[in-house]
């Protein structure tokens, strides 16, 4: 698979051909803040390779899925946050919109346990 979808929001979110509320940029992933915010901070952080999901993306990137992680914790610090709720939505079943693998990084209110 190409490392870009040409037909890919979030792929031309990463070219900048798209604009976005960037917080922060790396060499593995594009940190954004969500457009549609559920939280105070909703922030996105996609990897820079097109993986439609989580564990495509485990398997076939798995330094762009580290970096995915790492990059949430800085945002979380970024934004003052000890504690987020770090979400991967997996299949239309569960509610994913865009297929380039997205962690949703969610904090600044309280959170329910199941999450629903
Ligand atoms: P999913 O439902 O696939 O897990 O999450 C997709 C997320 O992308 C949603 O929370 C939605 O609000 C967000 N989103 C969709 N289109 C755009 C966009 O063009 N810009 C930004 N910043 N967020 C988007
Ligand atoms: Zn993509």
């Amino acid at each position: 698979m190409s490392d870009r979808d040409p037909d890919c929001l979030f792929c031309k979110i990463v070219a900048g051909e798209v604009p976005a509320d960037i917080v922060l940029e790396n060499d593995e992933a594009v940190a954004f803040r969500d457009i549609n915010p559920q939280a105070p901070t909703h922030v996105l952080v996609i990897p820079k390779v097109h993986q439609p999901n989580a564990a495509e993306l485990a398997r076939n990137a798995p330094d762009a899925l580290a970096g995915v992680f790492t990059t949430a914790a800085e945002v979380a610090a970024g934004e003052g946050l000890e504690d987020y709720r770090a979400v991967f939505n997996t299949g239309a079943g569960v509610g994913q919109t865009v297929f380039h693998a997205h962690l949703h990084v969610l904090g600044g209110r309280d959170f329910a346990w199941p999450p629903g």
